[in-house]
């Protein structure tokens, strides 16, 4: 589910500082245009070369390919910070909004900012390298001795999936936190360099420079985001003791009355998504009554047809095509001979028009809506594919994870019957199984989506200590989320290093907003193709006009600032959570008499 787009995504460095001042005749507004011309020119062709150097490194791993990508990544990464560096030649210069803009993305397209002296510089990208390739290459094995007893993060997670063994869940819970301890004392440095590679570009820290990307202070994106959580906390605490509840009927004591839910009771290691819960909590006479994995698998839906199906839905819409080159370059199934990095993703080569997704697919439900959310990345791209190459990028980083998703959330029964995989629609007597269904995984998402960064920010401000990592980790996620861990998590392990982004050094707001803006982009999207029915089952599928407005918002890429584009599609400029809140309120009050005397809240 990742994007790729290797222009202005990448975790790019500045291996120097700002402060010089090249000495020469003060730049006019013509000068700034035509370095502009040539960042945009330059930027292109290396953001190429590492694109197809990166799409060959994944999808055939050897050991030259991995080198072959390194480099061409890394001549894009050292100019972009070249770049960077001299766009503050212009700050004083009176410049087109236009350009004045694009040197403004260009300074805070970083996510990673080294110090300018060379040693701490190298020291910082030693360190980000071997964190990433730490949590890459974790296993926790059973007995060390025995490396047919080790498991990887995708075995560990089908253990959390499948099985409903509380000891053998715990264990492998625990084991899976192993995989951090060697992080923690270069996560601690990792902080140090990078703080200070920030400053030098003249933000208070690495924390203040990510908030920094979203058209507004940094302090005022926060109280945004603490605006967008009380909308929907009463929502998420609802769901909280209903799960909480029925998890005590499966497991007993170990998951408390009143108390937060246990870490690894969740169905997920991070206790991010609880879908796999469903077959525990799920309503005893609204079950959804249809199952897409079984109808793909009994259709013998091939891979190729179940993207198809996807592409029909955008251009059902009015967008064009894939073109041709989609269906041979992507890679669509996991190749018998030889390695690759199956995690989905969708990737934009060339910047203009070679859009590819590259997963290997199974028949199976989850797969189906990754298509659509993977899809939804391509038709992006080739929406903004016009505009100068700084501006190829979504509204903010929400959108683009965002866009897909909200195709998805079209994808209704009503739908399913219209494209002919389902026979007849479930009555609306069974719309809470759908709801909670889909609560489990958005709903209990939006805490955790928002306290990574939560955390993140204050390692980064200096507010929490080296020696408090770990607890103020787990204090964030018994506040936000209600979670806690069944056994004492000390100093002496390192939590949040067990989540893919944080030695991945990933910024994570963009899901947690991704999360809010979906649901606000189906009710508008709905409401033009002219739907009345529940939110729940309306598609946006065949209306042209629905699609007219997703496509003049997508074509204006980063162009303008985001609350421009949301307005093209919203009609507000402020994001808003009560259209979630509406999609759930069948659910909001199935679960009020569900829970009705029972705790609420730990
Ligand atoms: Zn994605």
């Amino acid at each position: 589910m990742r994007l790729i787009n290797f222009v202005l995504v990448l975790a790019i460095l500045v291996s120097g500082c700002t402060s010089g001042s090249s000495g020469n005749s003060t730049p006019t507004a013509e000068d700034a245009k035509k370095f502009m011309d040539d960042v945009n020119d330059t930027l292109f062709k290396l953001g190429l070369e590492a694109s197809q150097a990166g799409w060959v490194s994944e999808t055939y791993i050897t050991d030259d390919t991995s080198a072959l990508f390194a480099r061409a990544n890394q001549r894009l990464i050292d100019k972009t910070a070249q770049y960077a560096k001299e766009a503050v030649r212009f700050d004083k210069v009176d410049v087109a909004p236009d350009i004045r803009r694009q040197l403004n993305i260009l300074k805070v397209s970083l996510v990673m900012a080294t110090p300018s002296n060379p040693k701490e510089g190298e020291e910082l990208t030693k360190i980000a390298a071997d964190l990433d390739a730490t949590y890459g290459k974790g296993k926790w094995c059973e007995d060390p001795k025995k490396s047919e007893s080790c498991l990887d993060i995708n075995q560990i997670s089908d253990i959390l999936r499948d099985s409903q063994d509380e000891k053998k869940l715990r264990q492998v819970w625990e084991g899976w936190h192993t995989i951090s301890l060697p992080m923690r004392k270069e996560y601690t440095r990792f902080v140090e360099l990078s703080n200070k590679g920030a400053k030098e570009l003249g933000f208070a820290d690495s924390g203040a420079m990510w908030r920094s990307k979203y058209d507004m202070s940094p302090e005022d994106f926060t109280k945004e985001l603490d605006r967008l959580w009380t909308q929907v906390r009463p929502l998420y605490l609802k769901l909280h003791a209903y799960v909480r509840m029925k998890l005590r009927e499966k497991y007993g004591d170990v998951v408390p009355a009143n108390g937060p839910l246990p870490a690894h009771l969740l169905g997920n290691i991070w206790a991010q998504d609880w879908s796999n819960v469903y077959p525990l909590v799920k309503p005893a006479n609204a079950d959804k009554g249809y199952d897409l994995t079984s109808i793909l698998k009994a259709r013998k839906t091939s891979p190729v047809d179940m993207v198809k199906t996807g592409e029909r839905f955008y251009t059902s819409i009015g967008f064009p095509s894939l073109p041709k080159t989609f269906w041979d370059r992507s890679m669509l199934v996991k190749p018998r001979d030889r390695e690759v990095v199956c995690h989905a993703s969708a990737w934009d080569v060339d910047n203009v028009e070679d859009l590819r997704i590259k997963m290997c697919i199974q028949p199976n439900d989850e797969d189906f809506n990754t298509i659509h959310h993977e899809l939804g990345h391509n038709f992006y791209q080739r929406a903004y594919k016009d505009l100068p190459v700084i501006f190829r990028d979504s509204a903010n980083d929400g959108f683009h994870e965002a866009i897909g998703d909200t195709i998805a959330l079209s994808v209704t029964p009503e739908y399913l019957v219209k494209i002919g995989l389902l026979d007849k629609a479930p009555d609306t007597s069974r719309d809470i199984g759908l709801l909670l269904h889909k609560a489990l995984e958005k709903i209990a998402f939006l805490p955790f989506g928002l306290l990574i960064d939560q955390w993140r920010w204050k390692v980064f401000s200096g507010e929490v200590k080296p020696e408090d990592y770990n607890k103020a980790w787990w204090d964030l996620r018994l506040k936000y989320q209600g979670v806690a861990p069944v056994s004492p998590r000390g100093e002496d392990f390192f939590d949040p290093g067990a989540k893919y982004h944080v030695p991945g050094n990933v910024p994570y707001t963009r899901y947690f907003l991704a999360d809010i803006l979906q649901f606000q982009f189906h009710r508008a999207l709905a409401q033009t193709a002219g739907c009345t029915s529940a939110l729940n089952r309306c598609s946006i599928y065949q209306s042209g006009e629905a699609g007219k407005k997703l496509n003049d918002m997508l074509s204006m890429g980063l162009s303008k600032p985001w609350p421009e584009a949301l307005d093209k599609i919203a009609g507000s400029k402020q994001m808003d959570a009560t259209a979630i809140l509406d999609y759930f309120k069948p659910l909001d009050a199935w679960l009020d008499e569900q829970i009705k005397g029972k705790p609420v809240g730990w």
